[in-house]
This record gives C-alpha cells, structure tokens and sequence, in this order.
C-alpha cells in the first residue's frame, strides 16, 4: 500500500462564482487538498468582476480554503471570441470562453505541481457538461471528469449560498449576456 493518502492530493479548483463554488468545493475536497482559482476575464462590467470575486473571497475565508487571483485582461477574451459576439449562450462563443480560463487554469496547475484540476462550471442548469468537461480533458490530463451538477448538486449550491449570504449574479457573466437578461428584463415588462 502506497504512503501517500488519497487526501493529500493538491487539486486546483477554477472558480467561475462563489455559488458555484460553494457545492463544488464541498466535493471536491474528499478527494484532496483543493485551492481556488479564480480566473474570470469575460466578467462584464469591472463592477461585477469586483462582486464576483469578493464573494469568492468570502467563501474561501468561510471554508479556509487557499485561493489564488488570476490577472483579468477582458481585452484579451474579447479578441479570443472575435467573431462569435452574436452567437445565442450555450453556443461556440460559450465553448470559446470555457476554453480562454481553463486553459489558464490548466497552464497555473501544471506550473505549480497541482495533480488534478476542475471547474465549477459545470454545476450550471444552463450550461453543458459534457462540452465543459471536453474542452478540459484536450487541455489537460489531469483534468478531472467530475460534473458538479449531479448528485444534486446546484441545489446544494443554492442552499449553501444562502447559508453563507453569498451574492448571487442574474446573468452569465459577459456583456453579450448581460444584454440578454436585460431584453429579457424589458420584455417581461412590456
Ligand atoms: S454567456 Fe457566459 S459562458 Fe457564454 S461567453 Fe458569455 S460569459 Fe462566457
């Protein structure tokens, strides 16, 4: 038998928002020894880049949990989904933009000896799994294949950020997204 205990493992956790994180991290840390990456740089405007984080910053304070800011450049990610600015949410622009952070977070976990990583991601009604996990696995190997979402667990997410009285967004995160929830807004009004 091995010396190494399974818990033992470092595990780096991208984290889209802190109520995502909440059931995730719940998880994921009987696997191992989890820090938070919080790498979100198609956050739209800089003001709910500032909520999201402080949430995240609260909620690994919670739960003692290391977590390591990525740098924001929203320029960048918009030069990476050029093109797709139109597409409608769960499509190519969203695959695009899956793959701008957990690319980050696949290069940070290889540069800092981490031996699994995951996303929170994947805990969303609203966004597919199996896309996410996809795009994970062809940059990584150590990509872990652990769909948040089941076992109940966006439920549990909202249980537990109520619990924590964490901000809980309306929107994706975008600007493209940010537009829909508005017209959303105006037409329920209408
Ligand atoms: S809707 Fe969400 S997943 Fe899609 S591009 Fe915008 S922020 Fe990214």
């Amino acid at each position: 038998m091995g010396t190494m205990h399974r818990a033992s493992r470092r595990l780096l956790l991208h984290v889209c928002c802190g109520p995502c994180a909440t059931a995730s991290l719940e998880r994921l840390k009987a696997l191992g020894e989890v820090t938070l990456f919080f790498s979100n740089a198609n956050l739209y405007p800089p003001a709910e880049y500032a909520r999201r984080l402080d949430a995240v910053r609260r909620l690994a304070a919670h739960c003692d949990c290391a977590l390591v800011e990525d740098t924001c450049d929203h320029d960048a990610w918009r030069a990476w989904i050029a093109g797709l600015e139109d597409e409608p949410e769960r499509g190519e622009r969203c695959r695009r933009c899956f793959a701008y952070s957990l690319r980050r977070a696949a290069q940070y976990a290889a540069e800092n000896g981490f031996s699994g990583l995951t996303t929170t991601l994947t805990i969303s009604p609203h966004k597919r799994s199996a896309d996410i996990l996809a795009i994970g696995q062809s940059l990584s190997p150590e990509f872990l294949d652990i769909d948040f979402k089941t076992a109940d667990g966006f439920r549990r997410s909202l249980e537990l950020s109520r619990e924590y009285g964490l901000y809980r967004q309306d929107y994706c995160g975008c600007e493209f997204s940010l537009a829909d929830r508005d017209r959303r807004h105006a037409a329920r009004k209408a």
